[in-house]
């Protein structure tokens, strides 16, 4: 667990994090970790004074198995409204899988992929708020829609507290950042354009879903990769 700021915790779960504000409108939890992290979730959240029937919501910024992988569970324990783009819903109830990404290994690895979607069974069917562009939720983050590495991407600004959650529009692998994982992105042209968009805006804090946070001068960082794409 690591401390991000003030009212951010980041909770790695088996190599994805998810991200626990404990600011206004909080608690919320953003992505929910892989499947079978179930006990290192409730732990790390017990750890800060939160039980899972305390979050007032939970913030899917896609639905790929690494960050929905406990929401059932929450789900089941839990009264938080879950929130998600509108888009990405039916991902998220898992009625369809996201498109393959156009190569011909994105066709061979993409039944694998939504193979292990539909294994865990990890589809929650009661999407309490499906947003778009510009909501604004009680906690202060303003959804964007990012899409590319799934159709419904969100990534989260909190213009107040400077933090960008980013999802798995690009990632932070080693200290050095790049693009979503290719044969998971049906369209890296719009992943490539989401990164753009995510470079032009102003924060301090980059939270990612693969990676440690960027404290300080994020932006600027992203936007200095947004330029060499
Ligand atoms: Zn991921």
């Amino acid at each position: 667990m690591l401390q991000v700021g003030p009212d951010l915790v980041c909770i790695e779960l088996k190599g994805v994090n998810a991200y626990l504000w404990t600011g206004p409108g909080g608690p919320t939890l953003i992505d929910t970790g892989m499947p079978g992290s179930w006990s290192q979730l409730v732990g790390d959240l017990a750890a800060h004074g939160v039980k899972p029937g305390d979050l007032k919501r939970i913030i899917v910024t896609h639905a790929d198995f690494d960050h929905i992988g406990c929401l059932k569970a929450l789900k089941a324990q839990s009264p938080a409204l879950v929130a998600c783009h509108t888009v990405e819903a039916v991902y998220v109830r898992g009625e369809k899988s996201k498109p393959a990404n156009p190569s011909v290994l994105g066709y061979v690895v993409h039944p694998l992929m939504a193979g292990f979607q539909r294994r865990y069974d990890l589809g929650v069917w009661q999407l309490d708020e499906l947003v778009v562009e510009g909501h604004v939720f009680p906690e202060g983050f303003t959804a964007l829609h990012t899409p590319g590495h799934s159709p419904g991407h969100m990534s989260l600004l909190h213009k107040q507290a400077g933090i960008l959650i980013t999802g798995d529009a690009l990632s932070n692998h080693k200290g050095k950042l790049s693009l979503p994982m290719v044969l998971a992105t049906p369209n890296m042209g719009m992943a490539v354009e989401s990164i753009r968009k995510l470079g032009g805006l102003t924060y301090e804090t980059a939270c990612f879903g693969h990676g440690p946070p960027i404290v300080g001068g994020a932006s600027q960082a992203i936007a200095a990769f947004a330029q060499t794409l």
